[in-house]
């Protein structure tokens, strides 16, 4: 089977896990702070909170910008449920806003009306996730503008799009947003294993994010309540969790960055030429927004005809083609059912459901195996 997606590992960074394994750090050392610095700066961040996942990365996020019961997250149905689940840990309710049907990103319009009807009922959410879908970046000039209006935060899903550009500069820089998170999962652009980041430029917040991380314990004085009882001292200043990054996931991190370009570049290759095989087929190919370089997670293509889908998809998982669907649109989970949520609330996002295949895509794929994707698509699609 050909996957939708892998890692890549080199000889590089396999020594680097290795020199961590005999060195005398396992957790808590250099590498993680090496990391941070790393990612910060390719980026262009101020700031950067290395975790154990970008769901934890998307927890303390929440918490740091103080979301609690009685509060509203807002996201877009057509992404991971983490990207949701981080406002329900933090005891608050769940929303969504649908999507724009070209991008699979959350629509600047649907928003706006939507924040115009939450402004009348005194139901603004605190906070608003906005996903960078297959690594394109939404409209996050319009998103922020929207948000800053009615003083809403901003979190950036960007777990697809560490490499990605938008308005030529870095996603990640958090321009346009409070915080930005990535994911290092092995299906991600680069990996750690399991791993996420949360980028800011706000020293605040990245001081809460770090000690939220690590238990909400602080070893620096000026934040205890009393003058440190000695040098064994540290106080837990709020509750926290242990969401720390290993030494062996950080040194697998920062040799993975030294790559970011070259994944990229062959992301977007791929890209190019899925673009101009899959030409002619009754299929829509994704389309590219004005201003954004995406990084090329998935390569998402949608079906003329919805009622071949699914055969479809079993007639290309049968020619080995591991094909997969990104996602079902979270509002249709029956944890979210249950939250009052049913089929008819975000038309556009189950459109798209209907219609969806990501096709293979990752650095390591090779000219032969997407000619072999494409070759299966032709014979599905056209016999
Ligand atoms: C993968 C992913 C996550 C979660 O990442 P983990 O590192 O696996 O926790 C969150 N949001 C989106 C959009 C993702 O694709």
């Amino acid at each position: 089977m050909i996957p939708y997606g892998r890692q890549i590992i080199s000889d590089e960074d396999i020594r680097a896990v290795e020199a961590v394994l005999r060195s005398d750090y396992l957790t808590q050392g250099p590498a993680v702070p090496a990391f941070e610095k790393a990612v910060a700066s390719r980026v262009d961040a101020a700031h950067a909170i290395a975790v154990n996942s970008a769901t934890s990365a998307l927890h303390i996020a929440c918490l740091a910008l103080d979301l609690g019961p009685g509060d509203l997250l807002w996201t877009s149905p057509i992404t991971f449920v983490a990207s949701a689940n981080c406002g329900r840990y933090c005891g608050a309710d769940v929303d969504f806003v649908d999507i724009n049907p070209d991008t699979f990103n959350i629509c600047p319009d649907a928003l706006e009306a939507k924040l115009d009807e939450a402004a009348r009922t005194g139901k603004l959410p605190k906070v608003i996730v906005a996903v960078h879908m297959c690594g394109q970046s939404p409209d996050m000039v319009k998103i922020s503008e929207l948000a800053r209006a009615h003083s809403i935060r901003i979190i950036e899903d960007a777990s697809h799009a560490i490499g990605a550009e938008y308005m030529g500069a870095p996603v990640g820089n958090c321009a346009h947003s409070d915080i930005t998170v990535f994911s290092f999962h092995p299906v991600k652009i680069i990996t750690t294993a399991e791993g996420g980041m949360a980028l800011t430029n706000d020293a605040g917040l990245a001081a809460r994010m770090d000690r939220l991380r690590s238990h909400g314990i602080t070893r620096d004085p000026a934040l205890m309540t009393h003058a440190p009882d000695g040098p064994w001292y540290y106080q837990q200043l709020e509750l926290g969790w242990n969401y720390r990054m290993t030494e062996m996931q950080a040194a697998l991190g920062l040799s993975q960055m030294d790559q970011l370009d070259t994944f990229i570049a062959r992301r977007r290759s791929l890209a190019d030429a899925y673009d101009t095989a899959l030409e002619g087929l009754p299929l829509f190919r994704p389309e590219r927004q004005a201003g954004a370089a995406s990084s090329w997670h998935l390569y998402i293509i949608r079906l003329h005809d919805f009622v071949r889908h699914r055969s479809t998809f079993e007639a290309l998982r049968a020619d080995g083609i591991g094909v997969n669907l990104h996602y079902i649109p979270v509002h249709l989970q029956p944890y979210y059912r249950d939250q009052g949520f049913t089929l008819g609330d975000f038309p556009t996002s189950e459109e798209y459901y209907s219609r969806a295949i990501s096709i293979p895509l990752h650095a390591g794929l090779t000219d032969q195996e997407q000619a072999q994707v494409v070759a299966a698509l032709k014979k599905a699609l056209v016999g």
